[in-house]
C-alpha cells in the first residue's frame, strides 16, 4: 500500500476510534450522545491545535522548526516544507544569475540600454550611463528621445529599419563621436547599444584629409604636364613617331585627371553624412541632357531613349544630383556597344520618386553586384581603364544617394544588359510641374 494512503486510513482510523471511545464513555455514562459529542470536541480541538501550530510556523518558518505532528497533518508541513526549500533554491539561483548578468553587462565596454515600447528607459549599464550621461535616480522611466536630441538619432529612431548603427555627437563642438544602434527584441522592446567611436572618427577624418590633400596636390603638376602634352601634341616639327606615345601620355593624364576629380568629389561627400535639403531639380531636363552628353561621346549605343513618366521634381542638391546621374548614364554609355541602346527613366509611385538607367550591355556577374559601389572595385579592370573609368563613379552615387536618403537597385545579366536604379523616399517629391509625360528617341 502506497504511504498516502495507509495514512489516510491511519486518520480515519483515528476518527473511528475517536467515535468508539465517545460511544464507549457515553455508554458508561449512560448517555450515548453526550459521550460521542465530547470524543469529537476533543478531537475537534486537537486539530484546531494542529491548524493553528501549521498557521504559527508558516509565519516564523524563516527561523521556527516545523511542528512535529504525526499523520496527515505531518505530510501537509512535511510538504510545505519540501516547496518551501525548492522555492528557496530557485530563489538564489535566479538571484545569482541576476547578479552575474549585472557584473557581465557592467563590464560590457559598450553601453546597453533597454526601452520599453513606449522608448521609456527601463534598465542601462554602467557604461551606458557614462556615454550618455544617464542617472539611475532621475533617467529611469524618461523617454530616450527625451534625453538625447540629436537630429540623427531622432530619424534613426523613427525608421522602422535598424540594420546599420547611426553616429552621433552627443555634445557639439566636442570631438566625442556615439554609434548608436537599436535591435528590436520581444513585445516591441528596443535594446539600444552605444559605444565610442571618437578614435575610429578621427582615423577616418585623417585619412579622408590625407586623400583630399594628396589629391589637391596632385591637380596642378598633373595640369601643368596635360598642357605640355596638349601643346606637343599640336607641334609641327615633332617628329610624328613620337605622336603615338604623346597621344597614350595624354589619355593617361586624363584619366589621372579625372580619379583626382573623383577622389576629391568622394572626399567633400565623405565630409558629412549629413542628409541634404536641397531645391526642386528638374529631372527630366537634366535627363535631356545628360541624352545630349552619351550623344557627344565618339563611340555611343545607338539607341539612347528618356522616358519621363511624372511631373514631379526631385528635391536635393542639384550639382550631387546630376553627379549622380551622370555617373550612371555615363556608366550605362561605356558598358553598352554601339549596337545596343539605353533608357532612362524617372517615375514616381507611393513609395516615391525612381530614375532607373536601364542598357543592353555587357552586363555584370551576379558575384560582383555587391561590391560594386566600393570605391576602386572593377568587374573588368581592362574594360574599365580602356573606357577612362575611375573606378569611382558608383561610390560616389552612392554617397549622394545616402545623402539624400535613397537607395541604389542593382539588376544585371551577364551578355543581356545591368538596370540601376535609384528609390527616393517620397518626402523627397517637390510640387508638380504640370504633368509631362515625353519620350525623346536617338
Ligand atoms: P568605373 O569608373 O570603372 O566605371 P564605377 O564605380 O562607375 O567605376 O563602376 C564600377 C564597375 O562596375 C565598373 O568598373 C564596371 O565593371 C561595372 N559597371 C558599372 N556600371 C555598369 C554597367 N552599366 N554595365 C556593366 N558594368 C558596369
Amino acid at each position: 500500500m502506497q504511504p498516502a494512503t495507509q495514512m489516510w486510513w491511519f486518520t480515519v482510523g483515528r476518527v473511528l476510534t475517536t467515535v468508539l471511545v465517545g460511544l464507549g464513555a457515553g455508554w458508561l455514562l449512560g448517555n450515548l450522545w453526550t459521550g460521542l459529542a465530547c470524543a469529537l470536541a476533543l478531537h475537534l480541538g486537537w486539530v484546531l491545535a494542529n491548524l493553528f501550530r501549521l498557521e504559527w510556523w508558516l509565519r516564523h518558518r524563516n527561523y521556527a522548526d516545523p511542528p512535529d505532528v504525526g499523520g496527515v497533518w505531518g505530510e501537509i508541513i512535511a510538504q510545505v516544507v519540501r516547496l518551501h526549500r525548492r522555492k528557496r533554491f530557485h530563489k538564489q539561483r535566479f538571484v545569482q544569475l541576476m547578479r552575474q548578468l549585472q557584473r557581465s553587462t557592467a563590464a560590457l565596454p559598450n553601453g546597453v540600454v533597454i526601452l520599453n515600447a513606449q522608448r521609456e528607459i527601463v534598465w542601462f549599464n554602467r557604461m551606458a550611463g557614462r556615454l550618455l550621461e544617464l542617472r539611475s535616480t532621475a533617467d529611469l522611466g524618461l523617454r530616450i528621445d527625451n534625453l538625447l536630441r540629436a537630429p540623427e538619432f531622432l530619424r534613426y529612431l523613427a525608421r522602422a529599419d535598424y540594420s546599420n548603427p547611426v553616429v552621433i555627437r552627443p555634445t557639439m563642438g566636442e570631438d566625442t563621436y556615439l554609434s548608436l544602434q537599436v535591435v528590436p527584441y520581444g513585445d516591441g522592446q528596443l535594446l539600444l547599444l552605444v559605444s565610442d567611436v571618437s578614435r575610429q572618427m578621427r582615423l577616418e577624418a585623417v585619412r579622408r584629409d590625407f586623400v583630399a590633400n594628396a589629391s589637391h596636390e596632385l591637380r596642378s603638376p598633373l595640369t601643368v604636364i596635360s598642357g605640355y602634352l596638349e601643346t606637343l601634341g599640336h607641334d609641327p616639327a615633332l617628329d610624328p613617331e613620337v605622336l603615338g606615345p604623346i597621344a597614350e601620355m595624354r589619355r593617361q593624364a586624363e584619366r589621372m585627371t579625372q580619379i583626382i576629380r573623383d577622389l576629391l568629389e568622394l572626399s567633400r561627400l565623405e565630409e558629412t553624412d549629413e542628409v541634404v535639403g536641397g531645391n526642386p531639380v528638374d529631372v527630366a531636363a537634366l535627363l535631356s541632357l545628360l541624352r545630349k552628353d552619351v550623344l557627344a561621346r565618339p563611340v555611343h549605343p545607338r539607341e539612347v531613349r528618356v522616358r519621363i513618366d511624372s511631373g514631379m521634381q526631385l528635391s536635393g542638391d542639384e550639382p550631387e544630383i546630376h553627379s549622380a546621374f551622370s555617373n550612371l548614364v555615363d556608366n550605362a554609355a561605356k558598358y553598352t556597344p554601339a549596337e545596343g541602346s539605353i533608357e532612362m527613366r524617372w517615375w514616381t509611385d507611393g513609395e516615391g520618386g525612381h530614375f532607373a538607367v536601364t542598357d543592353t550591355g555587357f552586363g555584370i556577374p551576379a558575384e560582383h553586384i555587391p561590391r560594386l559601389t566600393e570605391r576602386f572595385y572593377r568587374v573588368d579592370a581592362g574594360r574599365s581603364r580602356a573606357t577612362g573609368g575611375s573606378g569611382l563613379g558608383l561610390a560616389i552615387v552612392k554617397h549622394v544617394l545616402q545623402r539624400h536618403g535613397a537607395r541604389l537597385e542593382v539588376r544585371s545579366t551577364l551578355g543581356e544588359g545591368s538596370s540601376f536604379t535609384c528609390h527616393f523616399p517620397p518626402e523627397r517629391l517637390a510640387r508638380p510641374a504640370g504633368a509631362a509625360l515625353t519620350t525623346e528617341t536617338a
